[in-house]
């Protein structure tokens, strides 16, 4: 099902066809109809990767030795840290099942 709409164009005010996608340009001027959302939609991606990068230490082959271990450590803390607390909902919710199957 494609919502096809006619839209005006801001830059040259030709009427066309609009699919409603995001990057969606006017075929006359080649302006974004919607250039407020994609800014923003770039903006979202810019800021998901940079909380990804920030998430995990960046080593660089620069970097002093016992820098370098230090980051190691520190990335793989964060990531057991992760997942050790996913570990101990796990065996929480098993604990919880198996302590109502034996007050049954
Ligand atoms: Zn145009």
């Amino acid at each position: 099902m494609s919502q096809i709409s006619e839209v005006k164009c801001p830059a040259c005010g030709e009427w066309s066809k609009w699919t409603n996608k995001v990057d969606e340009k006017c075929p006359e001027c080649s302006a974004y109809f919607n250039h407020g959302r994609v800014v923003y939609e770039e903006e979202k991606r810019i800021n998901t990767e940079r909380i990804k990068k920030d998430s995990y230490l960046i080593t660089n082959d620069t970097d002093d030795p016992v820098v370098h271990m230090l980051k190691q450590f520190v990335n793989w803390l964060r990531w057991t840290t992760f997942y050790g607390i996913s570990a101990i909902y796990f065996v929480i919710a098993i604990m919880v099942v198996v302590y109502g199957l034996v007050m049954l």
